[in-house]
């Protein structure tokens, strides 16, 4: 499919360079005016006939930008030089006004600007040279009024902007659906191949599990033992947690209640839960939040957000820093604020965000936040981060409030 309209693209190019080359080709041929003068301006025009066309069969080969500006150089050198060979035929004007749109044949932005500026400027040498050395004496079309003709000019190169921009719009638009059409294309293989994984392991742990639940009260075993097996069963445990992480982004489960959470509520357990991981560290979670806010969600959904964001702030603060939880309502949302004073992160670290296993921690999954952007998402919610480098990190999470009292 894809080749196909490769295949198809080239033929139109190469069909449209021949209708270039022919008519150039009878431009120089047919009913020349100079027919049998041969001076330095024809033999330009005939050099560059053929130069241009060998540009412009070679550029599917060696498409870099520099063969274009090359090309585009090659047409201004073209059609200036025909336009001083033939002083009567006024079409050369238009050509003139027009060089700027080779560039968004080639879809170069760079070049574009480049060929506009290099046009007004050898415009207004034109103009001046015909205003003050010609004096209306080859180019009398153009000296009799040559404020008329500079707005022409500048209404074309209006138009032609107009017309780049309207490509350049649709072509960005194309390139950003493409990009979501790749990303969603790997998320579905990341999440089958988690999925796969997933349920492979998540048996021979619950089995696993089960007999060291059994050791763990028989008594044949010493509490020494004991103790180990209530260590290997709380190490499973934290297995089974990542294996259902994995699988909560493979198979999302559909149904899900959505409530009416009281921010309030899910802030305090989370905070309380994620204390003595904070400890490990002396880092001490301070809770700031006195109103009462409504969010309609499912609790364990919005309780993983938060944990996955907290549990980032935490993991990025130094020892004995706090993290703070802000919560409170805002207009028509109901806004959280994560602020830590952290190592940050660069833009770029922050533009990877939300991809799957991008992580920079030794032990981490690099699913946290992909599965924060998923949760807020399906919730109308956003998260935003504003970072800087050693300075720390200001996570803010938005969800639409909802009215208690309306339920
Ligand atoms: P994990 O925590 O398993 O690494 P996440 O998706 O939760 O995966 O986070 C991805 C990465 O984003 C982390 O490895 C970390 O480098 C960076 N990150 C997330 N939150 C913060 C933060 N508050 N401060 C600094 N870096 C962060
Ligand atoms: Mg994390």
């Amino acid at each position: 499919m894809y080749k196909t309209y490769i295949r198809n693209n080239q033929r139109v190019y190469f069909f449209t360079v021949l209708l270039v080359i022919t008519l150039m080709t009878m431009g120089l041929l047919i009913k020349n005016p100079l027919d049998g003068e041969l001076g330095i301006g024809c033999a330009i025009q005939f050099i560059f006939v053929v130069i241009i066309s060998i540009s412009l069969l070679l550029y599917p080969k060696y498409g870099t930008h520099g063969f274009r500006t090359i090309i585009i150089i090659e047409a201004f050198i073209y059609f200036y030089n025909i336009f001083f060979l033939y002083p009567e035929t006024w079409s050369n004007f238009i050509f003139l006004c027009f060089i700027p749109a080779v560039a968004i044949m080639f879809f170069d932005s760079k070049l574009f600007y480049f060929s506009l500026v290099i046009n007004a400027i050898l415009i207004a040498f034109t103009f001046g040279f015909i205003a003050l050395i010609d004096q209306g004496d080859l180019y009398i079309y153009i000296n009799q009024d040559l404020v008329g003709n500079g707005f022409n000019y500048l209404a074309s190169q209006v138009l032609i902007y107009f017309i780049y921009y309207l490509t350049n719009m649709r072509i960005k638009k194309q390139e950003l659906y493409y990009e979501q059409v790749k990303e969603a294309e790997r998320l579905k293989t990341a999440g089958q191949l988690a999925a796969a994984v997933a349920h492979e392991i998540r048996n021979p742990v619950t089995v696993v599990k089960g007999f060291l639940q059994l050791y763990e009260r028989d008594p044949q075993f010493n509490d020494a033992v004991k103790s180990q097996f209530t260590l290997m069963i709380d190490e499973l445990n934290t297995a089974e947690s990542v294996v259902s992480q994995f699988l909560s982004i493979a198979k999302p489960e559909k149904n899900l209640n959505i409530e009416l959470v009281n921010l309030k509520v899910v802030l305090q357990s989370v905070t309380d839960l994620l204390n003595s991981y904070g400890l490990l560290n002396n880092n001490n979670i301070e809770l700031d939040i006195t109103e009462d806010c409504y969010i309609a969600a499912n609790n364990i959904e919005l309780k993983q957000l938060l944990i996955n964001v907290i549990k980032n702030a935490i993991e990025a603060s130094d020892i004995g820093d706090s993290v703070i939880v802000k919560g409170g309502k805002k207009k028509d949302f109901v806004e959280i604020q994560v602020i830590d004073h952290g190592r940050g992160m660069s833009e770029k670290e922050v533009e990877c965000l939300g991809t799957p296993f991008y992580s920079l921690k030794s032990k981490g999954t690099g699913l946290g936040m992909m599965i924060c952007f998923n949760i807020a998402a399906k919730y109308k919610g956003t998260i935003d981060f504003q970072s800087s480098i050693n300075e720390g990190t200001t996570v803010t999470i938005c969800f639409p409030s909802e009215n208690n009292a309306g339920k």
